[in-house]
């Protein structure tokens, strides 16, 4: 598996190598569940049920990093917070930014483009109650270091949606940029940022879960103000 991403020599070939990857019986047992029994609002419809890949512009200078595909949304459309109700908080926001064409984002053929900006997970596939396992987050780490490798050359600045993609982005430092990651590690919050090296900024913002949006704990107006300094920081008009 670490081989073919590796071996991928664009954005294209990497998401199909990717949304061909069977590496976690529990991850692919979990995502062909779903995508075989279905929710009732969703029963007419064709579920993708495989890993998903990174969605956005090739030369993006600024990088959303998330946890994973929500069963019922990028794991039903194919595409990353496609489908759900935090990719509606989300590409509201992208578009009030000037980073998305359209405020929704509900199916892969629905015209939705993003100018500077690449979205992917730090899991591809939907885990149960939305908990990948250390290995699987470990497992799964190849396809996005490979990722940000690909776009490495334009991309200024990456925001972490919650704890774990924090987490998740300390290895990418030190795979694809050669930068030994902090030590400790700096604590995960919204608003937090670490630069350091030649790496891209890292900035923390709650995840747009509904968890988080409905109780007002995130809101668009936390959002506008994170995008405006990620924007700033990578130089993004
Ligand atoms: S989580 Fe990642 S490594 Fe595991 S099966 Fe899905 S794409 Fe492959």
């Amino acid at each position: 598996m670490v081989a073919r991403a590796a071996r991928a020599t664009d954005l294209a070939d990497l998401d199909a190598a990717v949304s061909d990857c069977f590496a976690c019986p529990r991850l692919v047992a979990w995502r062909e569940e779903v995508a075989r029994v279905k929710r009732a609002a969703f029963r007419d419809q064709r579920y993708w049920g495989r890993p998903v890949p990174g969605f956005g512009a090739a030369d993006a200078r600024t990088a959303i990093l998330g946890l994973a595909p929500a069963a019922h949304g990028g794991n039903r459309t194919g595409r990353i917070f496609t489908g759900d109700r935090s990719g509606d908080v989300l590409f509201a926001a992208l578009h009030r930014a000037g980073l998305a064409n359209q405020p929704t984002s509900v199916a892969s053929d629905d015209g939705l483009t993003l100018r500077d900006t690449r979205i992917f997970a730090a899991v591809r596939c939907a885990p149960p109650d939305n908990k990948p396992t250390p290995a699987e987050r470990d497992t799964c780490a190849p396809w996005l270091h490979r990722e940000v490798a690909l776009i490495r050359p334009t991309l200024r600045v990456v925001v972490a949606l919650g704890a774990f993609a924090w987490a998740a982005w300390w290895p990418v430092l030190r795979d694809v940029y050669g930068v030994r990651p902090p030590s400790p590690r700096p604590a995960f919050g919204h608003g937090a940022h670490w630069s350091g090296g030649s790496a891209p900024a890292l900035l923390g913002c709650y995840h747009v879960s509904q968890q988080n949006t409905f109780t007002g704990r995130l809101t668009p107006g936390m959002l506008d103000d994170v995008f405006a300094r990620a924007k700033q920081l990578a130089g993004v008009d």
